[in-house]
């Protein structure tokens, strides 16, 4: 037999796998979905998680009769993570070397060739493509993966998706879900048929605490001890909210699990969570190690987990579920323009499809850290789609470059008025809508970056402070995960190593400084972790600015520094932050606290940050609400920069709250006298 993409004799494995795969309840369905696809433009497929709709159904479609030689095949998922993980999973069942047949492609990565025909992508970088190629012309069919997710992109494809597929008859379109709430779906794209993939589902007995948990971290380390002592043989999968909170239960557990010695078998523990390396993510899906001696206990597989595990990957061989009932969510408040991570509480939909991964290979066990009242009473039905609840900036600037006006019927759940307000509004500050909301030149330009609007501005303009060069490698390091390592065991080396990193005007300067330094020292691994830096951040920071270099490249826009030992140097940079960030500005008010400009939110600066003063006026990149509400990465700048270079956002007559009003009445006042 020779595989019918290279022309190679199939490989031992391949054979292996393809008899698993025929076990998945989506194999029984295969035939009857090829014809519904042969006989509709729109198919919508639900199935459980674990049915096989991600991995198979996009290697049934390259087998449909329609398709030509070197049509390609899309498969939307809503992360990168799970992007990642499905095209590997496939390229080895296709036989295939990732990258070629089967590709994937997501932010700043791009992991395919003029040989690829299955891509999977972000459904973000799937609109990235329609900017340039509004029809979509590259594909025959596209999948819309994992459409219970709504994430934001999705939503916005589900608009624009039904004007492609009314200029293209050719086109197909599949939808997957994984949940039953598709009538809204079928609906939306004019009653397009529904086939459902019967679950091949053990049952899963759900058990409630009686009384609510104080702390459902603690109370999670306990059950999984309980288990462990008490429960037959079986995997156990907790769910947590954020990588921090893994790592730490992660290690309670396993010393918690030491202590008890000799009496229980051995266990094997797992973290998951997004910002994890690829190769450790692969790991999660190896079975549990044999057991240390021939007739020893079996050891027990513990994967703590963010909530990528219901969303993202698909784990066999749990039969212990752990949930708290809680997940890490954004939620932006357009009032206060804020965009904050916040733990909630998770959906009765969420709750369902956790205890769901309990009952893949047998009879499974659930665990809820609630009382079965919460559940009934307190929980909502769904979670709320992410139109709802994020900042739409970006997306609206991404739609007007697609030609699409009409927000409010574009969309299966129209975002919030006051959202929309906002994003329409702080895309006419800087430049990139008139004041008609007409996408600008600027904004053109701005659109083609995949970065927030406020960052994309800050590049384009670099040029004219002459320091592109700098902008871009702080842009890069401000798109990767945090690049310092603060290990438990050394906290004080590391932050001292920090220190040395540290630039007294700020932590945007700090990054410069971080970057500078990983190339004077040739890149160099060991340099990295003598210096408590994370080697993997700066190699994607790297990546990432490569990229936006070609973004650059392609507008003509300048790539220049000044020199070095001149005073304007840095303040150059710190200009060209402002000139994209203006609308983040935190005053240092008298009583000790900052105020936001313009929303008046008592803010603190992070503790991360490298500051040795708290300076007058500073612009942030972020604002995060935990215990309090902080600015994270905070940069100090001189008041009367705000009036020189966003004279038309700092101009009192449309202040709304007299404070800032009072604030900015001085500055003005001040920055005249000093002239
Ligand atoms: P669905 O999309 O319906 O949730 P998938 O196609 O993702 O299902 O997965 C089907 C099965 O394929 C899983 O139950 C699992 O056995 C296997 N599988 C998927 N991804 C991987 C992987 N990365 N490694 C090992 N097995 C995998
Ligand atoms: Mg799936």
């Amino acid at each position: 037999m020779f595989n019918r993409w290279t022309g190679w004799k199939y490989s031992q494995r391949y054979f292996e796998m393809l008899d698993k795969r025929k076990t998945l309840p989506v194999w029984k369905k295969k035939f009857q979905f090829l014809q519904y696809l042969h006989d509709n433009q729109t198919v919508i497929l639900v199935g459980e998680t674990g049915s096989g709709k991600s991995t198979q159904i996009p290697q049934f479609v390259l087998e449909a009769d329609f398709l030509e030689k070197h049509s390609m095949v899309a498969c939307t998922q809503p992360n990168r993570v799970a992007a990642m993980s499905v095209s590997r999973r496939v390229a080895e069942e296709m036989d295939v070397t990732i990258g070629e047949e089967v590709g994937y492609i997501i932010q700043f990565e791009d992991c395919s060739s003029p040989k690829t025909i299955l891509k999977y992508l972000t459904d973000c970088m799937l609109l990235r493509e329609a900017m340039a190629d509004p029809l979509l012309e590259r594909y025959k069919v596209i999948i819309l993966d994992k459409a219970h997710e709504r994430t934001l992109a999705t939503d916005v494809l589900f608009g624009y998706l039904i004007e492609v597929l009314r200029n293209r008859p050719d086109l197909k379109l599949v939808i997957m879900s994984a949940t039953l709430e598709v009538e809204k779906f079928q609906g939306w794209f004019n009653g397009a048929p529904l086939m459902k993939v019967p679950g091949r589902l053990h049952p899963v007995e759900i058990f409630y605490t009686v009384d609510p948990e104080r702390d459902y971290l603690e109370a999670a380390i306990r059950t999984v001890v309980q288990i462990h002592l008490y429960q037959p043989p079986g995997d156990i999968l907790v769910f947590l909210t954020g990588e921090e909170e893994v790592e730490n239960a992660c290690r309670k557990i396993t010393k918690e699990i030491c202590n008890l010695g000799d009496q229980v078998g051995p266990i094997k523990v797992f973290p998951l969570y997004s910002t994890l390396s690829p190769a450790m993510q692969q790991e999660i899906f190896q079975p549990a190690p044999a057991p240390l001696n021939e007739d020893g206990p079996p050891v027990r597989k513990i994967v703590v987990s963010t909530n990528i595990a219901e969303t993202s990957l698909t784990i066999d061989g749990i039969v212990y579920v752990i949930d708290p009932g809680f997940s890490e969510q954004y939620v932006y408040n357009p009032r206060i323009r804020a965009e904050s991570v916040l733990v909630s509480p998770i959906s009765k939909s969420s709750a369902h499809q956790r205890s769901r991964c309990a009952g893949r290979t047998q009879t499974g066990k659930c665990f809820r850290l609630y009382p079965e009242r919460s559940f009934n009473n307190d929980l909502q039905p769904q979670s709320y789609p992410e139109i709802l609840r994020l900042n739409l900036a970006t997306t609206v600037l991404t739609l007007k470059k697609l030609g699409i006006d009409d927000f409010v019927h574009s969309f299966l759940d129209p975002p919030a008025p006051e959202t929309l307000m906002r994003a329409l509004e702080v895309l006419n500050y800087l430049g990139a809508l008139d004041d008609d909301g007409n996408l600008t030149k600027l904004g053109e330009i701005m659109s083609e970056f995949p970065l927030d609007p406020q960052m994309s501005k800050m590049l384009v303009v670099s040029a004219e402070f002459n320091c592109s060069n700098e902008i871009l490698s702080i842009s890069a390091m401000l798109s990767v995960p945090n690049c310092f390592v603060r290990p438990r065991e050394a906290k004080t080396a590391a932050d001292e190593a920090k220190a040395h990193f540290g630039h007294i005007d700020g932590d945007h300067l700090t990054l410069l400084n971080v970057y500078h330094a990983y190339k004077q020292n040739n890149e160099d691994p060991s340099w990295c972790f003598d210096n408590f830096i994370n080697q993997r951040a700066l190699k994607a920071a790297d990546n990432v600015r490569q990229q936006l270099v070609r973004i650059m490249a392609r507008f003509n826009l300048k790539l220049c520094s000044s020199d070095f030992n001149s005073p304007d140097y840095y303040v150059n940079i710190r200009k060209a932050l402002l000139s994209g960030y203006f609308t983040q500005v935190a005053h240092l008010e008298r009583t000790g606290h900052y105020l936001t400009m313009k929303d008046n939110q008592v803010v603190h600066l992070h503790p991360s940050n490298c500051l040795d003063h708290k300076p007058e006026w500073v612009i942030y990149n972020e604002n995060v609400l935990t215990s309090k509400n902080f600015i994270r990465t905070v940069t100090d700048i001189p008041g009367d920069w705000l009036i020189d270079i966003a004279p038309h956002y700092y101009d009192l007559s449309n202040f709304p709250s007299c404070e800032a009003k009072r604030v900015l009445k001085r500055l003005y006042r001040d920055t005249k006298n000093r002239k």
